[in-house]
């Protein structure tokens, strides 16, 4: 499949009501599971890789393996580095040949937000690089198990969503093809039941011309992915849950075998628990037979 820029990719999604699912990819097993749910649900797809998640495959590892998943598969496929702290890993991502990053600049102030990312996306427009920025701060609560350090006190706390008006500004002086927003998500397993401040969405949507994203997809309800595709989310963050409904079924696999478990049928069983896990993610965002 030829090269499809995230940015026409989440353009479609708007345009036509459904939301691209993004998914965390540590792995080649990951990767497998999840293009074969796209191809077969005729789905786009974006496989990502965080910053966060170097430290279990480090970045010049998994590149040559996901541009290969690119180019090869039958289906429009995007690769984007998630969650892109550091400069470095943004520009070594472009290099490395992601067509799309992530620039997290969320835990610096407003002005320094703005200032670093509209540099990334500088440069990202040389080498045709879609940029996702994020304004606000979609919280990572610790017992979350969301490899973060918030304190759960922060999960209500309002003062970290999006504002509407400065997003409108933030699109406009960074030059960024795609917005993640906050308003009631949070990244990990939800503590409670979320509640979503879908009004600031429309509100977000209103003032930002460009697709918006959802982090923290794991645990909402068909309602909230519905209700939030509606007022213009066109890209969804999926990882938690995956990561833990596949390690569920592996264990149950397990328990089950007496005799002996060679790895490479856990390989197996792996691609296909990934790509069943996704196959559902792709009808629940609409985006099944949209590709
Ligand atoms: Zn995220």
């Amino acid at each position: 499949m030829p090269n499809v820029p995230m940015k026409e990719m989440l353009q479609d999604a708007a345009a036509r009501g459904y939301a691209v699912p993004c998914f965390n990819a540590i792995n080649l097993d990951m990767i497998r599971g999840i293009i074969q749910a796209a191809e077969e649900e005729n789905s786009p797809v974006i496989l990502c890789h965080a910053e966060i998640h170097f430290k279990y495959t480090p970045l010049e590892q998994i590149a040559p393996i996901m541009v290969a998943a690119m180019n090869n598969a039958k289906v429009p496929v995007s690769i984007l580095l998630d969650h892109g702290k550091s400069f470095s890993a943004t520009m070594k991502a472009m290099k490395l040949g992601f067509n799309a990053v992530m620039f997290d600049g969320s835990e610096y102030n407003y002005e320094d937000n703005v200032q670093r990312t509209a540099e990334v996306v500088k440069i990202a427009r040389e080498f045709d690089v879609s940029v996702e920025g994020e304004l606000g701060y979609v919280t990572r609560p610790v017992s979350g198990g969301a490899e973060g350090a918030d304190d759960d006190s922060i999960i209500d706390d309002t003062s970290y969503y999006t504002d509407p008006e400065q997003a409108g500004e933030f699109v406009e002086r960074t030059g960024v093809d795609a917005l993640a927003v906050a308003f009631g998500t949070v990244h990990g397993v939800y503590l409670k039941k979320p509640n979503l401040d879908i009004h600031r969405l429309g509100q977000i949507r209103d003032n930002v011309a460009v697709p918006l994203v959802m982090h923290g997809g794991s645990g909402l309800s068909e309602v909230d992915f519905s209700d939030s595709i509606h007022q213009g989310i066109a890209k969804i963050n999926y990882y938690t849950n995956m990561a833990l409904k596949v390690s569920d079924k592996l264990r149950e696999q397990l328990i089950e075998k007496q005799e002996h478990v060679f790895y490479h049928d856990i390989m197996m069983s792996t691609i296909h628990e990934f790509s069943e896990d996704a196959r559902q993610v792709m009808r629940m965002f609409g985006s099944h037979q949209k590709a």
